[in-house]
């Protein structure tokens, strides 16, 4: 049997720092932005040429954080509460034969300068610093099907919670958005919307002290009921950073 040896053409930046938060598919968090930055030789204006005519691309990425020995026939998808098992072909889990991802996006910009290239996404699911292998056009005649049947997953995952903010996080995220992040208030609100706990945890009373990482922000928040309040945003620590 061969097997095929592939170079990443380039490398996402994204707001998603760890694994923990990122939502399942893309689509569900439009306030996310990450850059994919593509890699020389592939980074070359011609490459690109009319791809801006295309208002959203598939992105083929690497799971690199999902790497394993071996792998399973059967997961555990979160959206079926964590204990029902299906085929790894009829999920889109990390953990596959080939950690392989596929991500449609909206493509918001093709920047070049002095000849190197890279794109503007919005949307999309990718843990920063994800290696991509290839990006296609959404061809919407072609790519858009909506008779297809979504099996166990055919509905969008809705969690049902509303997220607030505390007093400190108010103040500290109107502090933060006017140094680095504009939107962050809504890229919280529509993370923390999708409720990114365990499935074993969702819907129980929850005393835990949450925390989740979205660019160099630590954002701390706590379950009441189908309410989630968040009550800091504290810059990551230095010792974090250099880890
Ligand atoms: N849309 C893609 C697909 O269908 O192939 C990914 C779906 S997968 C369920 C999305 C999850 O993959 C995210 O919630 C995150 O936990 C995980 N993920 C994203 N980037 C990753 C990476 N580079 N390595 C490992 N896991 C990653």
């Amino acid at each position: 049997m061969c097997s095929y040896d592939f170079q990443p053409i380039g490398i996402i930046h994204s707001c998603y720092r760890e694994k923990f938060g990122i939502p399942r598919q893309p689509g569900l968090v439009t306030a996310a932005s990450a850059t994919l930055e593509l890699y020389a030789p592939y980074d070359c204006p011609e490459a690109l040429a009319e791809l801006q005519g295309f208002s959203h691309v598939w992105v083929v990425f690497v799971f690199h954080q999902a790497l394993r020995d071996g792998w399973k026939p059967t997961v555990r998808p979160p959206r079926l509460g964590g204990n029902q098992r299906v085929g790894v072909f009829a999920s889109r889990s990390p953990f596959r034969p080939n950690p392989i991802g596929l991500s449609a996006v909206v493509l918001e910009d093709i920047q070049c300068r002095n000849g190197h290239c890279q794109l503007k996404l919005q949307g999309g699911d990718f843990l920063d610093g994800t290696p991509v292998l290839d990006i296609k056009p959404y061809l919407p005649y072609a790519d858009a099907l909506p008779d297809a049947l979504g099996g166990f997953a055919a509905q969008s995952p809705e969690s049902g919670m509303t997220v607030v903010f505390g007093e400190l996080a108010t103040a500290q995220c109107a502090m933060w958005e006017r140094a680095q992040y504009p939107n962050l208030r809504q890229l919280i609100e529509q993370v923390l919307q999708a409720d990114p706990r365990p499935a074993y945890r969702i819907g129980r009373e929850d005393k835990q002290l949450f925390g989740m990482r979205l660019y160099d922000i630590d954002v701390k928040w706590i379950v009441r009921g189908n309410q989630i309040e968040v009550t800091a945003l504290l810059p990551q620590k230095m010792e974090d950073k250099v880890r």
